[in-house]
């Protein structure tokens, strides 16, 4: 007997049933022979809830460093830094023995306007799930499990505890679940949080299909699933379905429902017990060792902090090399933003920050001269006339001019969506006022998504920072002093305005359905074949050098492709840059975007030092999910691989020929069409055995024709005289051949 199956042989019902409940807010159930163990939030810094608690941050949590959002650490496109981040939430949960964190959240940026979007990495699926993955192996490498949250389509605020999102199969699978299977089969997650919402109409706590089906017998999960705290409705559906803890637990509430069910037959024992072995196990393997005393290195994780954020801010526009500032003039800050930062996200992700180093305090560190103007006031929409003025006179006197703008908190939380993407208004009065009196205006973003820039055009340089964490100040300067030469790309499409979002006919329209009508056709997927303008691309970052690409060769193998290349730095400094590898299916005959991201590789490189890089695109990379047979296909055909520097700076292309389908020759019937027909190899000899072949070449005629008649099908030739006999024998004959 194994060691759970023995612990759970000498539990009674009611600790059974206590263990499928957390035991407040923070704990599991303690029973006989099984401690309780703590779980804390979050993605960014740990946020452990010493006292009194609640899952919005509004009580302090102890003292943390505060990392990045993943808004932010998703634009660095590095593996290795996000792993080492792991790493670091790791090493501060295990410290204050907490035994799962409550984090990463990756799910996708649909809409700009929602609330969350600051916790999640990408619009994109792949980057997401290769991020994910790294940050969750660093966490569990510490001996910290994660849990990977919210499964799945979490992607709005407004009614987040009923709503359902409506998908189709193949977004659901192609998108929305894709970076979880990823993260699930690549760094085996010790738990998985689902998510408030519904899919479909089931809600995802009860989902079977979701929790069962699709996580534990598809992707083979092996560890436990809980759920968001509140998301349970029906807490014996939830269990039936494959949920295994319910956070927080209602308290006895939910000890007697599930002793009433068992008692009643509702609920069978055995499916409780499987619920309560997975808790045993998760705290089995992950409760933190209680005796020593284990200590961190704040100030070491704080320099982490600046670092991550110092690789991943990105220069999305640097006219006349405005930047890195030029130490020989003179430079004004403005903007209540420097001195009040916003560089972390309100809600369960809050921090009670180590550190924070202001971009006001650390400048006039560095520079003591430094004038400083606030411009505006943060927590008010409102002109004020005369911060803005005095803010537009200093801006006339300096050389240099460093604006920080932002949302404030109260625009983007959890809890809640966004009703805009503008900035307030009287930060973007300020910014045009004070590009008509200084033309090197370098306006740095704070800010948890994408925003729209109204005074794009006018401002030589702008910097986005994102939430920053607690080394916002120093990450910030770093950057535009040129100690860091920026290498962040945007995870995410910027657009113009809000309306050029493909979800904004819909987002939040109806209180109930969240329907997902722009299917597959997702931040760039969309943007690109609807041709239309962005104000920045997904992908898109600038460097303080210039690099080129070279020598893009291909490599098949029988199961996947080796996309090889050369990267030369052409610059005077040493930078890195992110290539990134698009494909772009020209076989599959469905609904599909122009290209898709499917590899990135992120290079270090010494002014005029060339590097040869390699990324392997598995089978995978070239398969769409099938709804109707529920598969992932790979189909024959022509595919092209793009090398670039960003979703709209494509830089090598190449194509290839993919075999590695069986080409299985579909059946025959009356609703096959001519072309396809027509185009096959082995259907020649059925035509001309049947005679059909003949009666073809009579009826197609001229050129215009021969289009009209290939694409009917074959019971449609019926009309034009062809018998319904000869028709069969053709198909008959088809099918055997
Ligand atoms: C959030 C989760 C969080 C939990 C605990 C919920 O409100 O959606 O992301 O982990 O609270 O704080």
């Amino acid at each position: 007997m194994s060691k759970i199956t023995s612990i759970i042989s000498g539990l009674s019902l009611k600790e059974k049933a206590d263990l499928v409940s957390g035991k407040d807010f923070w704990f599991t159930a303690q029973v006989s022979g099984l401690d309780r163990m703590m779980v804390s939030d979050g993605p960014s810094g740990l946020r452990k809830q010493a006292d009194a608690s609640n899952a919005l941050g509004l009580n302090k949590s102890v003292v943390a460093v505060n990392f990045p959002s993943s808004s932010l650490t998703a634009a660095s496109f590095d593996r290795a830094l996000l792993q080492e981040l792991g790493r670091n939430l790791g090493q501060a949960a295990k410290a204050e023995r907490v035994g799962i964190l409550l984090g990463p959240g990756i799910n996708l940026k649909r809409s700009p306007l929602a609330g969350r979007n600051f916790e999640y990495f990408s619009e994109d699926p792949y980057l997401t799930g290769e991020l994910a993955s790294s940050y969750v192996q660093g966490v569990q490498e510490s001996g910290v499990g994660v849990s990977l949250k919210r499964f799945a389509a979490n992607n709005r605020e407004d009614q987040r505890f009923t709503a359902s999102s409506n998908i189709d199969q193949r977004s659901l699978h192609e998108l929305y679940l894709s970076a979880f299977e990823k993260a699930v089969k690549m760094a085996r997650p010790a738990t998985i949080m689902c998510s408030y919402n519904a899919i479909n109409g089931t809600l995802n706590s009860q989902n079977q299909r979701l929790l069962t089906q699709i996580l534990r017998e598809e992707w083979g999960f092996k560890g436990l699933v809980m759920s968001d705290w509140g998301a349970v409705s029906d807490h014996v559906a939830a269990l039936k379905a494959g949920l295994d803890l319910e956070m927080p637990g209602k308290g006895n509430e939910s000890t007697s429902e599930i002793i009433e069910a068992v008692n009643k037959g509702q609920l069978d024992e055995k499916v409780l017990e499987r619920a309560a072995s997975r808790v045993i196990q998760m705290v089995e393997k992950w409760q933190p060792e209680n005796k020593t005393v284990i200590s961190y290195d704040l100030e070491k994780q704080h320099r982490f902090a600046r670092q991550l954020a110092g690789e991943s801010i990105v220069l999305l526009k640097n006219e006349q090399q405005l930047l890195p500032l030029k130490s020989n003039q003179s430079l004004a800050v403005i903007g209540q933003l420097a001195e009040k930062p916003r560089y972390q996200g309100s809600g369960s992700a809050h921090v009670n920050a180590f550190n924070t180093t202001t971009p006001l305090k650390v400048v006039q560190d560095i520079l003591p001269k430094t004038a400083y103007q606030a411009g505006y006031q943060i927590d008010s929409d409102q002109i004020d006339q005369q911060a803005e003025q005095a803010a537009v006179d200093l801006a006339k006197q300096a050389d240099q001019v460093v604006v920080f703008s932002g949302f404030p908190s109260s625009y983007e939380s959890e809890g809640f969506d966004k009703k805009t993407i503008s900035l307030p208004d009287n930060q973007n009065h300020l910014i045009e006022r004070l590009a008509a009196v200084n033309k090197k205006i370098i306006v740095v973003l704070e800010n948890g998504s994408a925003l729209e820039m109204p005074w794009v055009g006018q401002v030589e340089a702008i910097v986005e920072t994102y939430l920053a964490g607690e080394a916002v100040g120093e990450a910030t300067w770093d950057i535009l002093f040129g100690r860091v030469n920026p290498s962040g790309k945007l995870a995410e499409s910027f657009p113009i305005k809000l309306a050029d979002n493909p979800t904004y006919l819909t987002f939040n329209a109806d209180r109930k359905n969240e329907n997902y009508h722009e299917g597959l056709f997702v931040g760039y997927r969309y943007y690109d074949k609807k041709k239309q303008e962005v104000l920045f691309p997904f992908g898109h970052g600038l460097s303080y050098t210039t690099f080129e690409y070279r020598k893009l060769e291909l490599l098949k193998s029988d199961h996947e492709v080796t996309v090889s290349f050369e990267i030369k730095n052409t610059g005077s400094v040493a930078g890195k840059e992110t290539a990134q590898i698009y494909l772009s299916n020209q076989t599959s005959e469905i609904e599909k975007p122009l290209k898709e991201l499917k590899g990135f590789a992120k290079v270090s490189l010494n002014p005029g030092q060339t590097k040869q890089v390699e990324i392997v695109l598995d089978k995978r990379s070239f398969s769409w999910y099938n709804p109707e047979t529920d598969k992932w296909q790979v189909d024959n055909g022509s595919y092209q691989i793009q090398l670039a520097a960003s979703s709209r700076d494509i830089r090598l292309t190449k194509n290839l020929l993919i075999d590695w389908s069986e080409n299985k020759v579909q059946a025959l019937s009356p609703d096959s069409y001519l072309s396809d027909i027509l185009k096959e190899q082995a259907f020649k000899a059925p035509l001309k055995e049947s005679g059909l072949d003949k009666l073809l070449q009579q009826l197609a005629g001229d050129e215009n024709n021969q289009a009209i008649l290939t694409n009917m099908p074959l019971r449609a030739l019926m009309m034009m005289g062809v018998s319904n006999h000869q028709i069969q024998q053709f198909i008959k004959l088809a099918n055997q051949s």
